[in-house]
């Protein structure tokens, strides 16, 4: 069964005469938002090279394989989608061959007209080889009108609805876009004169690239060689905001869980909004008579850190995180999914034994990982295992990019009560972060700009007629 919403990294860097080992470089401190396929486009002449597999970064761009991709500009992306959709079909970037020349693309982000825009694609003859909204995209870009890769974006844009980080990459020039409400992040950094783009700053960081600013919501950024467009040329960058701007939603889920803690995004450093999450979910949620705070790692150490400052109580790493195992969301059958906790987590003896232990993590999805370290924690023979939760509960499926299953599968929507979920996961109590709580926590204000559908179900672009997890005939 496929599932539409796929989280993903992009990278993009133009003038640089090491382009694909510095895509590699990028896409693998952007392993995190993706590991299930790898892909990398170079621009050589008037040629786009390909390489795309499923597998992670390092495995998958060996050393002959980089050598594959020569010139001096690449784009590149990092893909994790849920289990039906995850064949090399969908993997990306896509390229291809239009009027304009060759042209790849690289998507982070999920249309939620993508049903729509395809049916109207296809009465047109258009055809398509894969299930994913990204071929939809690139088929959008191809179609319209301009003299420029830039013009032709800017009409995408007026069809596209919904959540979308690109790259883009002809022979001649880099185009990175956002969606006017900024879903998505996107950073521009310069290296050694090229350009170069970002889902998060840990992917320049690695690079020694220094971060010049985000691409704004709804900006179009164009990179080119300057004067004849010789290759000698220095590297420019033009700018465009084709649309009206609209009220910003940036995903809160970014900060709470999926960037990389050492990411800047949207601004803000994600390791120290997670500290302020855990300092805010200790004063609204506290526990007492607590002993021990410990993290589940590494989704709920920086909040654990600011929980347990603000309660004055020990902090601990009471479980140990075997680091050769992805994350255990990921296995998409549930049965594997109950081994891979124990697989992952282990924890460490004689710390729990007599003590009122608070577990803090970063959400709960199905309670599924939950249930099964409650269980662990309580196998040490602690007197009491609280579970703390540095966002609110997850009730409410996300359409903008971030993986979350059925609404029937989310613990916090099936049972409404506190009670009940701490039943659930076998803890004594559960506590969870405020809607209220978590916006002042990130952006000091009642609601600074996010987007907080998977909390209150308030979808800041409404999801077209129809649009569910469905049956796609080009499904295997
Ligand atoms: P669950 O067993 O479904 O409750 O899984 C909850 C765990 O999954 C928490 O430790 C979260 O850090 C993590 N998690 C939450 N959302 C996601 C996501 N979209 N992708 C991968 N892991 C996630």
């Amino acid at each position: 069964m496929k599932e539409i919403h796929d989280e993903c990294g992009v990278f993009g860097v133009f003038g640089h005469q090491d382009a694909a080992k510095i895509a590699y470089l990028g896409l693998h401190a952007l392993q995190h938002r993706g590991q299930e396929s790898a892909g990398i486009v170079t621009a050589e002449g008037d040629r786009l090279h390909i390489h795309r597999q499923m597998g992670l970064v390092a495995d998958v761009f060996t050393g002959p394989v980089l050598q594959r991709l020569p010139g001096s500009h690449a784009i590149g992306h990092v893909r994790y989608s849920t289990a039906g959709s995850s064949s090399l079909q969908n993997a990306q970037p896509i390229r291809c061959l239009f009027a304009g020349g060759a042209l790849a693309l690289a998507h982070n982000g999920n249309l939620v007209n993508f049903h729509e825009l395809r049916g109207d694609l296809m009465e047109r003859g258009h055809v398509f080889h894969s299930t994913s909204d990204s071929e939809v995209l690139l088929h959008l870009v191809a179609s319209s009108p301009g003299r420029t890769l830039a013009d032709r974006v800017a009409h995408m844009m007026e069809r596209a609805k919904g959540a979308y980080s690109l790259v883009l990459l002809s022979p001649a020039e880099l185009v990175a876009v956002r969606d006017p409400r900024g879903f998505r992040p996107l950073v521009l950094g310069r290296l050694d004169g090229a350009v170069v783009v970002a889902s998060e700053t840990t992917s320049l960081d690695l690079i020694g690239a220094t971060v010049e600013r985000e691409v704004l919501p709804g900006e179009v950024v164009t990179a080119h060689r300057g004067g004849q467009g010789g290759a000698g040329e220095p590297v420019e960058v033009s700018s465009s905001q084709p649309l009206p701007p609209q009220p910003l939603a940036r995903c809160v889920f970014e900060h709470i869980y999926f960037a990389r803690p050492d990411s800047v995004v949207f601004g803000q450093q994600a390791y120290a909004v997670r500290k302020e999450l855990g300092r805010q979910l200790a004063r609204e949620q506290p526990v007492p008579d607590a002993d021990l705070v410990i993290p589940v790692p590494d989704s709920g150490v920086a909040a654990a850190i600011g929980f347990a400052e603000v309660l004055d109580v020990p902090f601990d790493m009471g479980l140990i995180r075997s680091h050769y195992v992805g994350r255990t969301f990921i296995e998409p059958e549930q049965r594997i999914r109950n081994f891979g906790v124990k697989l992952k987590l282990n924890p460490v003896s004689n710390l729990f034994r007599n003590r009122v232990v608070v577990i803090v993590d970063d959400s709960i999805v199905r309670g599924t990982t939950s249930r099964k370290i409650v269980e662990m924690v309580r196998s040490q023979n602690p007197r009491a295992v609280h579970l703390r939760i540095s966002s609110p509960p997850t009730r409410w499926p996300c359409f903008y990019g971030i993986d979350t299953p059925s609404q029937e599968e989310l613990i916090a929507s099936r049972l409404p009560t506190m009670r009940e979920i701490a039943d659930a996961v076998t803890a004594d109590s559960v506590g969870y972060l405020s809607v209220s709580g978590l916006h002042r926590a990130v952006s000091g204000q009642a609601s600074g700009g996010y987007c907080d559908a998977c909390f209150t179900g308030n979808y800041p672009i409404p999801v077209e007629p129809g649009y569910r997890p469905h049956r796609d005939p080009l499904d295997r």
